[in-house]
Parts: structure tokens; C-alpha cells; sequence
């Protein structure tokens, strides 16, 4: 039984799909007008995880992310840079897609962009201003939150006191100051022509249209940072409310925020990391383990002690990992005549998939990667285990790899380099050290890792 933090009724809940074994999840992508920082990848590989878990224990899994290629921030930059809104956009999508493939995450189902879903979005508007929940003033389309049952019920604030806690807006034309915009009239950068005149959607219809266009109804799971759960996950809820009387998704999942060594991290402080430039310095699996050392639902202080308590524990996985690959490649330990704990294995998976139940506890799913690292540092000493058993531990050792997204991608030797470090360990285990030696120094030059 797989249980989760609901964001929606803030509590712990056993989740249950939709469909029969099938998962149907989206999460909010980027604005494409730069490339992520590592606040922005933090949910990119926390639910890329969760893909790749709810795939092991056997689910099909559809997931969604978008990219949001219409905004004020694109206009601004297309401007800055003298080119189309298009050309910023697809620059940064294509550099974001290749951000996610170097943080080795799956590829995901479908990216809908807003630009291609535009005719969808007019014609949600024009429903939700016909059901009276939303109007037109001058040109513009607001939604109007007290059309909609229980606005505010994600974030847990009620309509008085979110005008109350609201800055006071210089926009007489709204009837409430937390109405928001759904379309909005504009003379200036990219528009479409739409009923209330030219102008372009506002941030918070597209993911419901979409979600609706690809799924065709509420989905199991709508993911994102906690930064969006308001306004913008409660205004996607109120609209779905009016249009489609339903919730979006049965469960709502926010990962907490990465705070830059105690700060908030932002473009005006001057302290962005950007994804790409901590992959430049360390492997996507280190990347990978800092983020999933620390639970999706804290917050995350990034420090230089992080990284390296990371980098310490990719250390430790890989060796293992290898000895146990080499181990099975060239030691070829047919005869082993000793039992080991027929359970060890069976129990370790248990507790990973146990750990990954748990709200997908990462941490937890880590530490038993390390019992396992254990286990296998102890198998690959042992002269007379079992083949099978080397077999049935690279197997979990892959398993658990694989769900972390942090495989180590180790390619087999050739036989002439098998037959070099088979002599090397001969050499070794007759301390012949001269000889032992003089292969190592070739095993180091042909940069063969053992
Ligand atoms: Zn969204």
C-alpha cells in the first residue's frame, strides 16, 4: 500500500488511482525564458522518482509536465534580445530538455505548450463567462472567486481573509482584488485574436485545460513547489470547480523549497545556482542524491557540505557497485558452496519499496541502498559464495539504482581487458606485489574502473 501527504486535506492518505494500475500525474513546468536553477529541479527529480517507483512496483504511468512559453517575462526578454517571443521560447526549451536528460530523468510523456492549446484555452474562457463565473472589462477577462465553492480551499484560506491579507491592487476594474486574469488585452509582444479582442491568456488557465485535454478528466496526482500552492494551484482548483464541478487531481503534492546556505534564493540577491553549472562540477548522480537525501516536503539548505556529504555517499555506491560487476565478470564464482541469508535480499527490497510507500521517503529508500552497499561489500569478500547469489544482488542493486535515477552506467570489460584484471587478482592473491602491480598501472592507464 502506497500512502501519501495530500496537500489538499493536509493528511497523510492511502492513494488509490483512478483507473485500474494506471497513475495519471502532472506537474507545472518552467516559464521558458532562462533555464532552470536547482530550486527549479527539485521537483523535476523528486517526481521523476516518483515515475520511476510508481513503474517498479508496477504501475503504468502517464506523466505530464508543461512548458509555460507565454508571459510577461518572455515578452520582456524576447524585447531585450530584439527576437521573436518564439525564438526565447524554444531556445529554452530545448536547453531545459536537455537540462532534464542530464539530471537523468525519464522522458515524460507529454510537454504541452500554451502557444499550441491556445483555441482550447478561448473556449474554456468563453464557458466559464458564460457560466457567470468569470467577466469582461475593457478587453480583459477575470475569473471571479466568489463564484467559486470553497476558493482558497488548497492553500486553507478563506475569500475575507485573502482580500484582507491582499495589497491593495490600482485595478478598479476587478470586483474582488483576488479576482485573477484569464485573458488579458494587450497591444504589446505576442497576442491572439480572441472574442474580448486581441490579447493573451493569463498563467493560471493552461494547466487545466491541458490536464483536460490530455486526460480527459480529474488525475490521480498534480504535483509542483510549494511556491505555487497559492495562488496558482487554488486558482487551477476554482476553475475546474465552475467548469468541470471536479478537484483537478485527488491528490495534491508540493515539494518544499531550496534555500541558497540560509537565504531565499533569487535572481536579485545574486545567488542562483543554475542546474547546469552543478552539473558541470559533479555527476547527475551526486545531483541527484542531495536532492533525495533530504525528505521532498522540507526544505532544502543547499550548502557546499551537502554536495560533498553527497559526493561521499555516490563514492561509496559506485565502489561497491563495481566490485560486485567485476566480481561476477571476472572472478566467475560457479562453485560456491556456502549459504548465505537466503532473506537478506528479499528484506532489503521489502524496506526500499516499504521506505519509497512511506510518502516516498527518499532518505529512508537511501539508507537501505547503504545496507545493501554493506551486504555486497561482504558478499564480494566472501570466497565461496554463490554465483546466483552475486547474480540476485546486482539485480536488487540495479533495482533500487534505477528507481533513484542514479545508475552508474558501468560497461563491461573486453576480454582482453577481463584478461588483465583477472591477472592482476591472481597476482594479488599469490602477493606476487611486483607483478600485482605492474598490471594495476595498466588497469589505472586504460582507465578500467575496478
Ligand atoms: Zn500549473
Amino acid at each position: 500500500m502506497i500512502k501519501l501527504y495530500n496537500s489538499l486535506t493536509n493528511k497523510i492518505e492511502e492513494f488509490k488511482t483512478i483507473k485500474d494500475n494506471e497513475v495519471m500525474m502532472y506537474v507545472c513546468g518552467p516559464t521558458v525564458y532562462s533555464n532552470i536553477h536547482i530550486g527549479n529541479s527539485r521537483p523535476v527529480i523528486f517526481f521523476d522518482t516518483v515515475s520511476r517507483f510508481f513503474k517498479y512496483v508496477g504501475y503504468k504511468v502517464t506523466y505530464v509536465s508543461n512548458f509555460t512559453d507565454i508571459d510577461d517575462k518572455i515578452i520582456k526578454r524576447a524585447k531585450e534580445e530584439g527576437v521573436s517571443e518564439k525564438e526565447i521560447s524554444e531556445k529554452y526549451i530545448r536547453e531545459i530538455s536537455n537540462t532534464y536528460k542530464r539530471l537523468n530523468c525519464l522522458p515524460h510523456d507529454v510537454n504541452p505548450k500554451v502557444t499550441e492549446s491556445i483555441d482550447e484555452i478561448i473556449n474554456f474562457i468563453k464557458d466559464l463567462v458564460d457560466k457567470d463565473c468569470a467577466y469582461v472589462v475593457d478587453g480583459d477577462v477575470y475569473f471571479d472567486v466568489s463564484k467559486a465553492k470553497n476558493y482558497g480551499i488548497l492553500s486553507g484560506q478563506s475569500i475575507d481573509n485573502l482580500i484582507k491579507g491582499a495589497r491593495i491592487e490600482q485595478n478598479e476594474k476587478k470586483k474582488n482584488p483576488i479576482d485573477f486574469t484569464l485573458w488579458k488585452k494587450t497591444d504589446e509582444g505576442i497576442q491572439w485574436d480572441s472574442p474580448w479582442g486581441m490579447g493573451r491568456p493569463g498563467w493560471h488557465t493552461e494547466c487545466v485545460v491541458m490536464i483536460n485535454d490530455i486526460f480527459h478528466g480529474p488525475i490521480d496526482i498534480h504535483g509542483g513547489g510549494l511556491d505555487l500552492k497559492f495562488p496558482h494551484h487554488d486558482n487551477e482548483i476554482a476553475q475546474a470547480v465552475c467548469q468541470y464541478d471536479n478537484q483537478i487531481a485527488n491528490y495534491w503534492m508540493h515539494n518544499g523549497r531550496i534555500n541558497f546556505d540560509g537565504e531565499k534564493m533569487s535572481k536579485s540577491l545574486g545567488n542562483v545556482l543554475w542546474a547546469n553549472d552543478l552539473l558541470d562540477k559533479v555527476p547527475f548522480q551526486v545531483y541527484r542524491l542531495m536532492i533525495l537525501n533530504v525528505p521532498y516536503r522540507q526544505p532544502l539548505n543547499y550548502k557546499d557540505d551537502l554536495l560533498q556529504q553527497a559526493s561521499n555517499d555516490y563514492e561509496k555506491i559506485k565502489r561497491a557497485y563495481i566490485s560486485l560487476f567485476r566480481c561476477l565478470e571476472v572472478e566467475k564464482k560457479a562453485l560456491g558452496k556456502k549459504e548465505v541469508q537466503k532473506d537478506e535480499l528479499v528484506n532489503l527490497k521489502n524496506e526500499f519499496i516499504e521506505a519509497m510507500s512511506n510518502d516516498f521517503n527518499t532518505a529512508n529508500a537511501i539508507t537501505v541502498v547503504f545496507q545493501l552497499v554493506k551486504v555486497v561489500n561482504n558478499y564480494v569478500r566472501d570466497k565461496n559464495i554463490d554465483v546466483k547469489d552475486l547474480q540476485e544482488a546486482l539485480q536488487l542493486f540495479d533495482e533500487f539504482l534505477w528507481v533513484l535515477g542514479i545508475e552508474t552506467n558501468l560497461q563491461e570489460l573486453t576480454s582482453e581487458e577481463k584478461e588483465i584484471v583477472s591477472k592482476w587478482q591472481e597476482a594479488r592473491n599469490l602477493k606476487d606485489f611486483a607483478k600485482a602491480d605492474e598490471l594495476r598501472k595498466i588497469i589505472n592507464e586504460r582507465n578500467i574502473l575496478i
